[in-house]
């Protein structure tokens, strides 16, 4: 049953713990509610859907309805040679991950302990340890909050790029995601290319080409909490900037000023440059401005100590413009900016 609360507090619906409220707020558990909301969408200013709260951040206080995506269900079916999983929109990302290894299968245990619910996943092709949600995606069902109807999208329409999706793009804020199907593997193999994570495997006596789905999960765990701030404890939205790409020129230009400079070759002649890297060799990590500031040890993580909002988004302005003079570099955020 569909019941429309006003006036709620968003603070423990998002990781960067803002303040802000929510004018309209409702939870949906079924594709049926959310198919019922959509006709008396248009009674609203505005709407935008919301799971964990992961890859937000809050610039003021939300005027319209934010409808929280709570659909869950877990089931996994054999499909020929590999296992299907069906993972309910709502449920929350690293417990399907959790199911998922438990079971011996491979395909996801690279992205355990990444905040958020499944059905953000694919909105921005989530990503760690040498992983994406696109390499294991079969397809996903989702409501058009506009017409009202369920529609699929195989892996060829979600047009899935690093940290982006039409969900961001064409198609943003049109959708709700509510179910999706990943194609995992008893028999696959471990993807260990990450050094860090073949060191962590080594350190546990476990070799990196005989690793169990559980024992890489169990390893990327170890690592991510020992890199990154809980955000329980510590406010924050994960990594706050995107690895910016740049030409090859640019490349060799950049590493002749800079030649500890941090890069990765891509398939198409391009450069990935690690942010973290590049704020890091300005000396600022660590650096505390109005209530903000960047993560001791991780320079891509911004933390809110206080500032909320404004302090957040004033900063990491400065951090823009700072890498900007420095490299000639344009680096963007990867939280949705909701103002
Ligand atoms: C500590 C920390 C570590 C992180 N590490 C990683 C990482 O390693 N890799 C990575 O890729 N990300 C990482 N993130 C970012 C974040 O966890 C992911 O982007 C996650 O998928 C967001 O899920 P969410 O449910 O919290 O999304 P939300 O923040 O609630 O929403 C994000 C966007 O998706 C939209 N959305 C949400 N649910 C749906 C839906 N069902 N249908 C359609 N649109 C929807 C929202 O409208 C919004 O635009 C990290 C975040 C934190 C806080």
């Amino acid at each position: 049953m569909l019941r429309i609360q006003e006036h709620v507090n968003l603070q423990p619906f998002n990781t960067f713990a803002i303040p802000v409220t929510a004018r309209y707020f409702c939870e949906v558990t079924s594709e049926a509610e959310l198919i019922s909301l959509c006709s008396q969408l248009t009674d609203y200013p505005r709407y935008m859907v919301l799971g964990g709260g992961s890859n937000v951040l809050f610039c003021n206080h939300y005027d319209g309805l934010i409808i929280h995506n709570r659909i869950q269900g877990i089931s996994f079916e054999a499909k020929n040679q590999k296992v299907h999983g069906q993972f309910g929109g709502g449920e929350n990302w690293h417990e399907c991950v959790l199911r998922s290894v438990e079971q011996g299968l491979y395909g996801i245990e690279n992205l355990s302990l990444i905040p958020g619910t499944v059905g953000a996943a694919p909105v921005q092709n989530i990503g760690a340890y040498g992983v994406e949600i696109k390499d294991v995606f079969v397809s996903l069902r989702a409501v058009n909050l506009i017409a009202g109807n369920v529609e699929i999208f195989n892996a060829e329409r979600c047009q899935f790029d690093y940290r982006d999706s039409v969900f961001k793009q064409a198609e943003a804020g049109k959708f709700c995601i509510t179910e999706v199907t990943l194609s995992l593997d008893k028999a696959g193999s471990p993807k260990a290319g990450y050094g860090e994570l073949s060191a962590e495997l080594a350190q546990c006596g476990i070799s990196a080409e005989d690793a169990t789905p559980k024992q890489m999960s169990n390893a990327v765990c170890t690592i991510r909490k020992r890199k990154l701030p809980d955000p329980s404890e510590l406010p924050n939205a994960g990594s706050f900037f995107k690895n910016p790409i740049v030409s090859a020129d640019k490349h060799q230009q950049l590493k002749q000023s800079f030649p500890d400079m941090v890069s990765y070759a891509l398939p198409n002649g391009e450069y990935k440059l690690a942010c973290g890297w590049l704020i890091d060799a300005m000396g600022w990590k660590g650096k505390l401005q109005n209530g903000a500031q960047i993560h001791q040890q991780q320079a891509l993580v911004l933390i809110n100590r206080g500032g909320g909002a404004e302090a957040i988004c004033n900063f990491a302005n400065d951090i823009k413009a700072a890498v900007y003079e420095r490299y000639g570099v344009t680096i963007e955020s990867e939280p949705g900016w909701i103002s």
